[in-house]
């Protein structure tokens, strides 16, 4: 970008009648002195200064602000964003107000003090805002401390762009030089947002035009890939053609699976379309050509769907039905291409306008159809570029799904009956999309370098989710070798499913309790399958991901009944949403942030957000049935947090009892150990709960400050740092002292390399993907409680991983297990 044009020059501006007050007659304020004059070019030419020194209208905006507070003696002066199509106000810039409401902060221009000067398009000026009807209370502002409020536009009558606005502590009544001084720095501040805006839409329509060009790459890329996968694949069977190829990653679900690769392309995207022109011949036969795919595709989903995941239900695709089969809709497009439009940009045309009118409407039921036009054109647009969605009846039998990147919507759009494995060239083995993948139970291989590239569309190829291995292309040997270890292990797992009415007990009689993690209802049957003694987690974002917006007390209510009617007497614990990171619903907006993990994510919205949350506590009480009920609270750093949670939760249950609705009793109320502050300060934290779970998955991330999702720095995941180990000591040693139960339940509890350390070290539960628990439990019950108590000991003696692997790896040979082990790692 470039430099930032200057405003008007300092003394063009003391030229003009900036501080000249014309609003008097509406806020009875007379022309200011000019003593404010001078205050005013002080100013003008400070915010000038600064501008020129940037080259980021965002930085430019905030010192503005930052300057205007100081020098107009507030503590808050803030920018708001006034978007005249939406009707909408956005905080843009402030100082004083937390700055992590930049961006989140929005509301209509009939709320608010701050709606009130777009609406008068003149200042506004209150003594006490607090108790003035138009005050609207944010709790992410922490603005109920200010009393005195002066906003002014910026910009004039319909050409208004955003409001300008003072907070003072003190009561205050603002002088009229004062509010003249606001007026004119708004006045100057409206430059500022005016070249931002165009230097934001330019560079929006580069990166538009470069995705545009990039999509239309890997089409033909892929065009090229499928005709040649016949030739291929006969000359691979044939065992005369392509060369195989080996791969290693990290296994992250176990198992072998051996099929034809599809790959996962990323999305088209609408946004990206460029408007050009086509010839009206070619481009309708392209248009019908995949509006015919599309509803095709979109009728096939809707009956699969149904049946398949019942947190989304067919309900989706039969709204998405309706558009697409709209004759109206196919007519406007045809009509364009007729004037000349190519027929992406037809769609795209058509689609805006469609969607802009559903946004307008009043009804909200209506209002939402939006997006399914937009899914729509989503769709059609795939099938223009011909980056066609595999949806489950089209993939073949034998599917082995290879990402670049696997993402929780390339496993939301494919039919997991139909994949064979899941190979991701990056990706960590504890993303949310490798655990969705482990609990889907089928063979996956993670981080592996270079896969994507060297597949091509139809390849043959064996996935080793045990070990992380791919083979490309494999010979016959290599064929013959795989069908010998996959038969091998099935044979095993076999032999694991026998323990499972089994307990989880120690040779001496010591008993720890298995649970399973869980995601979708769909896992409730693993977990049965392999003998779970009830629920440890169920994560609730997961479903959350797959609905178009925040499902309802009572649609939350129907999933978390299911759950608890499943287990039937066992106990559920049901972590609250822990979104953010890598997990954001489409409907969530926000700023994308530098470190998501580090940033506005998990507890944190819930305690911003508290409707939300209340309504997701109401909706887990009033699910309660016969299993005992547990609830976790997601990413804890303190005891304040903890505190402020339990209050929000009495609330829900005063609330559920006034209502006549008897709130449940027993609920047991967790937090999760998962960040180094936690464990700093367990001993305080578990006094104010009634168990914990340690999350070694964000908790060996934070502790060794390596990104669970990194593949670069994978090797550096280390569960067994003693660093870590020594947490979980720490959190097992200040739970017991309370009497607290603590358990575990991040991938580290289904690590057979951790199980007897952890063990050893007194955790009482250990919840997993269902698919680990048997092997887990044949080694509980291989060992009695003094092997593992004294293995643990000896553990914490050593001071790097690789001794502490090398003592664990001697032990389990001593107890005749690593042979088990080895088979699962
Ligand atoms: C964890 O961090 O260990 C955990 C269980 O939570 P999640 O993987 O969902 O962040
Ligand atoms: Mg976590």
């Amino acid at each position: 970008m470039g430099r930032l044009p200057l405003f008007a020059s300092v003394s063009s501006l003391a030229r003009r009648p900036a501080i000249a007050d014309d609003s008097s007659q509406k806020t009875g304020i007379k022309a200011p002195p000019s003593s404010g004059s001078r205050r005013a070019l002080d100013l003008l030419e400070k915010i000038n200064a600064l501008v020129g020194r940037t080259e980021d209208y965002q930085e430019a905006l905030e010192g503005a602000v930052r300057v205007v507070a100081v020098t107009m003696d507030c503590e808050v002066c803030s920018l708001y964003s006034y978007d005249a199509h939406t009707e909408t106000l956005g905080l843009a810039a402030t100082k004083g107000l937390p700055a992590r409401a930049i961006g989140r902060i929005s509301m209509p221009k009939h709320e608010g003090l701050v709606g009130m000067v777009v609406e008068n398009a003149d200042v506004v000026c209150v003594e006490d805002a607090l108790s003035h009807p138009r005050f609207k209370f944010f709790a992410a502002l922490g603005e109920e401390k200010y009393h005195s409020f002066l906003g002014a536009p910026v910009g004039e009558g319909e050409g208004i762009i955003g409001v300008l606005v003072l907070q003072s502590r003190r009561r205050r009544r603002f002088l009229a030089d004062e509010i003249s001084l606001l007026r004119s720095v708004a006045g100057h501040i409206r430059t500022v947002m005016v070249n931002a805006r165009l230097a934001e839409r330019l560079q929006r329509e580069e990166k538009e035009r470069e995705s545009y060009r990039r999509g239309m790459t890997q089409a033909i890329r892929r065009l090229e890939a499928h005709e040649a996968s016949e030739k291929r694949r006969r000359t691979v069977v044939e065992g005369t053609g392509a060369e195989g190829v080996s791969f290693t990653g990290h296994g992250v679900s176990p198992g072998f699976g051996l099929g034809h690769v599809h790959l996962a392309m990323p999305p088209a995207d609408l946004d990206h379309v460029v408007l050009h022109e086509g010839d009206p011949g070619v481009e309708l036969e392209r248009f019908e050509d995949a509006l015919r795919l599309s509803t095709e595709e979109v009728e096939r989903a809707r009956v699969h769907m149904r049946d398949l995941v019942p947190e989304v239900g067919g309900d989706i695709y039969e709204a998405l039905g309706m558009v697409i089969l709209d004759p109206s809709f196919g007519e406007l497009i045809r009509s364009r291409i007729g004037r000349g439009m190519a027929a992406e940009s037809a769609l795209k045309d058509v689609v805006e306008e469609y969607v802009e009118r559903f946004r307008a409407m009043e009804d909200e039921y209506l209002r939402e159809r939006a997006s399914d036009v937009r899914d729509v054109g989503q769709r059609i647009l795939r099938h223009l570029m011909g980056v066609s969605s595999h949806t489950a009846a089209e993939l073949p039998e034998d599917t082995v799904l290879v990402a670049a990147e696997l993402t929780l919507s390339d496993l939301s759009t494919v039919d997991p009956s139909r994949l064979k494995a899941i190979v991701s060239a990056a990706g960590g083995t504890t993303s949310h999309a490798a655990i969705l993948a482990k609990s889907l139970e089928i063979p996956t291989a993670v981080g592996v370098d270079g896969v994507f590239t060297a597949c091509r569309e139809g390849d043959d190829i064996i996935v080793d989710g045990n070990s992380g291995s791919v083979y490309l292309r494999p010979d016959v040997e290599v064929l013959a070798e795989y069908r010998r270890l996959d038969s091998q292990f099935k044979v095993f797992q076999k032999g694991l499913e026998e323990l499972r009415d089994l307990p989880a007990e120690t040779l001496d009689g010591h008993r720890i309790t298995l649970l399973a993690n869980i995601g979708l209802i769909g896992d409730l049957d693993f977990a049965d399958e392999h003998g779970a003694e009830g629920v440890g987690l169920y994560r609730t974002e997961f479903p959350f991901l797959s609905y178009r917006d925040f499902p309802s007390e009572n649609e939350q209510l129907s999933l978390y009944r299911r759950v608890i009617e499943r287990m039937d007497g066992r106990p559920v614990t049901i972590r609250t949403l822990d979104l953010g990171a890598d997990k954001y619903p489409s409907y969530v907006s926000g700023q994308r942030e530098q470190n998501p993990f580090l940033g506005w994510r998990s507890i944190r919205i819930s305690l911003e957000y508290e409707s939300l949350f209340q309504e997701q506590l109401r909706a887990i009480l009033r699910a309660a049935g016969r299993s005992p009920l547990r609830i976790l609270f997601p990413m804890i750093t303190s005891v304040e947090e903890v505190r402020r949670v339990r209050e929000i939760y009495s609330e829900c249950v005063n609330d559920l009892a006034v209502e006549g609705q008897a709130p449940p009793k027993g609920v047991e109320l967790g937090a999760m150990i998962e960040v180094p502050s936690a464990v700093m300060r367990v001993s305080q934290i578990v006094r104010e709960v009634d168990f914990v779970s340690i999350g070694t998955n964000d908790l060996i991330q934070y502790t060794l400050a390596v990104d669970r999702d990194n593949r670069r720095v994978a090797p550096m995941y280390e569960p067994l740092h003693p660093a870590v180990l020594q947490s979980i000591v720490a959190v097992a040693g200040a739970a017991h002292d309370a009497g607290r139960r603590v358990g575990m339940c991040g991938e580290m509890a289904a690590n057979p390399m951790s199980t007897l350390f952890l063990l050893g070290v007194g955790l009482d539960e250990l919840s997993m993907g269902p698919l680990h628990i048997p092997l887990v439990k044949k080694l509980v019950r291989a060992v009695s409680m003094e092997d593992a108590e004294s293995l643990a000991s000896e553990i914490l003696r050593y001071d790097t991983v690789e001794e502490i692997k090398g003592y664990i790896f001697s032990r389990l040979r001593e107890l005749d297990l690593i042979e088990m082990v080895e088979s699962f790692s």
